[in-house]
Order: structure tokens, then sequence, then C-alpha cells
């Protein structure tokens, strides 16, 4: 039993199934997550969702200073006192959905002169995975990194490749943003409360360029979405809808782009969506 397992235990904390609270308690794995940051002494790191500090001690000691944010005010005196003294560990008690992450950085900038690395870590909750890493993503926060663990199966499909069962909107919309790096598998014996799946941890390094330039990026995620919004459907059915397409114009798009009609969203890389978005969007 880890040290934080063991504090939960003492204080007879009841695991809030709501919050996806699945705490680790496995010092290997916690190790692992810490070494695939790859924090440095000057990095900010914000945790998302530190429940009873088992990845945060590690982090904060890697870190130049640690930010955590826990919606849970039960986890507060929790943390405060695991982290008494500590001063480059602060803890905020907020919903991660609605916080501003930017202003955490530029404040973190302004009062350390700003050398290192932003690096988000979290073991997150499983009910808003996906909204917490499309939040970081599309909102522009200006992390370098985002090192997360989540539900395999979710890690599977961010990482996938073009032509892969698992691959869909959400693998290219990060991808798009990040390049993904597996960390490690994580089995599900390795929480407190078990839950009912095995989880990963994965690297999401955002680029500082996009893999592709695209005219316009609505009309690029209006593609995505209606592709695979029909993933069984052909291209020529499918994309009817995006942007404003009838299947006239669906049909010259294709055309235009040399992309077989008859192809699924689930084939096309990034680059073939992208240029079917800047044809749609040459034509509005
Ligand atoms: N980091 C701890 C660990 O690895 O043992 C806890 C991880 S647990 C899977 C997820 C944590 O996220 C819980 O502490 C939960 O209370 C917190 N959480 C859930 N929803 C949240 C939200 N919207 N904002 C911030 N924290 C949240």
């Amino acid at each position: 039993m880890c040290a934080a397992e063991r504090k939960e235990k003492d204080k007879g904390f009841r695991h809030s199934k709501s919050l996806g609270q699945n705490f680790l308690k496995d010092d290997g794995v916690i190790a692992d997550i810490i070494e695939g940051s790859e924090i440095a002494e000057d990095d900010l790191v914000i945790e998302i969702g530190p429940g009873a500090g088992a990845l945060t001690k590690a982090a904060a000691d890697a870190a130049g200073k640690l930010v955590a944010i826990e919606i849970d005010k039960r986890l507060i005196p929790v943390l405060e006192a695991r982290f008494a003294g500590r001063d480059e560990v602060e803890i905020i008690n907020e919903d991660i959905l609605k916080t501003d992450l930017n202003a955490i950085i530029d404040r973190d900038r302004t009062e350390r002169g700003g050398a290192g690395k932003v690096r988000i870590i979290g073991n997150l909750p499983y009910y808003i995975t996906t909204p917490i890493i499309m939040k970081i993503l599309e909102e522009g926060v200006k992390a370098d990194s985002i090192t997360a663990m989540m539900q395999k199966e979710v890690a599977d499909r961010i990482s996938a490749a073009p032509g892969s069962k698992t691959y869909g909107a959400l693998s290219v919309a990060v991808q798009y943003y990040c390049e993904v790096t597996k960390i490690c598998d994580v089995g599900r014996h390795l929480f407190v409360p078990q839950p009912k799946v095995d989880s990963a941890v994965i690297r999401m390094d955002v680029r500082g360029e996009k893999p592709v330039e695209v005219r316009d990026e609505k009309v690029f995620f209006q593609c995505i979405k209606a592709g695979f919004g029909q993933r069984r459907k052909t291209l020529l059915n499918s994309l009817q809808g995006a942007a404003g397409a009838d299947k006239a114009r669906v049909e010259e798009v294709l055309s235009q782009t040399g992309i077989d009609k008859n192809r699924r969203a689930e084939t096309l890389t990034i680059e073939e969506f992208a240029k079917l978005a800047d044809c749609f969007a040459q034509g509005q």
C-alpha cells in the first residue's frame, strides 16, 4: 500500500464514482508517468485531479512549480496538509473545465520569470477525458505537453492510425494539434477502487507547427465530423451536409481532390482531410 492510499484509508474517505475517483496505488506507474512527462526543474506542472496526491508529490519534487486543480472539496484539506510548507505547490478547488489555464500560466510566467516548459499531467477522471483534452487544445492553452492516464480504449483511439478500427474524429483532432506517444499500459488492479476497464498513459506534445495548413479550420473539423458521423458510409454519402454541400458538390470536390468517392472516412489521412476541406472552403 502506498502513502496516498494509506492516507485516504485512514480518513475513511468514500470515493465518488460520479467524479471518476479511481486512485492510483502503484509507485512504479507514478514513476513511469513522471519520467514520461519529462518534467524539468524549471517547469510549471499543472495537475488535473490530484485526488489524494498520488502523483502530486513526485511531480512537485521534479518541477519548479506545481498547480493542482481538484473539484472535490473534501480532498482539499488532505492535499493542503500533505503539502504544508511547500510554497511551490498550489492547490485550487475548481472544475478543470471552467478553469482559465492560460491565466495560471501567465501568472507563473510573471512570478517566476517563465524559463521552463508547461507540462500538464493527470490521471484523468474517465467521465470527462475527451472534453478536458479538447478544451486544452481548442482553447490554445500555452502548454508544451499533456501526459495523461485514461481508459485504454480512449488512448487507443487518440493514437490510432488511418485504416484501423479505432481511428476516428478524436484521432484526427488530437493528432492535428499534437504528436502522440504511448508511455505505458496500466492494469485495472492498480487502482482503488478497481475500475471495470484497463488504462493507458499517453503523452501529447503540442505541435509548434500543425502537420497540415488548412484554409478554414471550421470547415476542416466539419469534414471530419461529417465523415466519421456516418463512418460506414462512403465519402460521397457521409460528406453531404459538410460545409453545406449537396451530393453534386461532394462529388465535384472528391473528383477535384482525386479522392475516390467510394472510400470511407476511416481510411483518410489528416492530409487528405485537409485537401477536402480546402476544396470545400474554396467554393464557399
Ligand atoms: N490523481 C489521483 C490519482 O492518480 O490517484 C486521482 C485521479 S482520479 C482518476 C480523478 C480525480 O479528478 C479525482 O480526484 C476527482 O475528484 C478529480 N476530478 C473529477 N472531475 C474533476 C473536474 N471537473 N475538475 C477537477 N478535478 C476533477
